[in-house]
Parts: structure tokens; sequence; C-alpha cells
């Protein structure tokens, strides 16, 4: 799918609006969240738009999947996170609030204050 001009993500993907890229290969691109919720939290996106899990091509999806083990092992290795949440929000009522699919990375600590 075309890049939307209106979307955020896509705009990150263009290098419009600047981010902090950790990694990044054919199919996605892995950066920073402005407000992370732990050390280490990014987001993994495919660089084709498409709004959310019911709508990304499924090699999409595995490349974000692979990019996301990827990401977690970097975490455990890197930073010496105890644990990792993987989270996708599907849609306003699962919370997603930005519409190009991502996949949060979300090392944990023991005792780290986050509630999800
Ligand atoms: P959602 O709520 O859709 O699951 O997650 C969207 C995430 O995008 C949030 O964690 C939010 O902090 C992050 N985010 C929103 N705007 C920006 C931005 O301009 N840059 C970056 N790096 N992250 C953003
Ligand atoms: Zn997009």
């Amino acid at each position: 799918m075309a890049a939307d001009p209106d979307c955020l993500f896509c705009k990150i993907v263009a290098g419009a609006i600047p981010s902090t890229r950790v990694y990044e290969d054919e199919r996605t691109i892995a950066f920073m969240d402005i407000n992370p919720g732990t050390r280490g939290h990014l987001l993994v996106i495919p660089r084709e738009h498409a709004k959310d899990l019911l709508e990304i091509d499924p090699e999409d999806l595995a490349a974000c999947a692979r990019t996301a083990q990827v990401m977690a092992r970097k975490a455990k290795d890197a930073l010496q996170a105890d644990g990792i949440n993987l989270i996708n929000s599907c849609g306003p009522k699962a919370w997603q609030t930005v519409f190009h699919f991502h996949i949060h990375v979300i090392p944990r600590y023991d005792g780290d204050p986050l509630r999800l």
C-alpha cells in the first residue's frame, strides 16, 4: 500500500519526521518510542503503510515478528532486561492511537513500575 501522507509513521519511514532508528531492513524499521514505558521501549513497523493487524500484508507481519525477535534479543543482551513484552493494539478500543501497524517491544526489569 502506498504511503499515507497523513500518517505519522509513514513520515518516520520517509525521514520527514526525526526518529532514533535502531534497526532497519528491507521491510521493517525499529525506532525508539518517544514516550517510553521502560528503558529501551521501541516500536517495530513495516515500511509499507498498513493501518493495523487486520490489514497488514502477512509477509510484512512475519518480517515485523522477526525484527521484534532481534530487538528482544538485543534487549536481553545489551540492556540486561529481565523480561520483554511484545504488544500490538488493533483498533481504538484496544488502545491503538497511531494507525500504522506497530509492535511495541518493551524491555521489563525486576521491580519496574510499568503496569499494562
Ligand atoms: P499505540 O498507542 O498506537 O499502541 O502506540 C503508539 C506509540 O507511538 C506510543 O507508544 C507513542 O508514544 C508513540 N509515538 C507517538 N508519536 C510518536 C513520534 O512522533 N515518534 C515516536 N518515536 N514515537 C511516537
Ligand atoms: Zn503509515
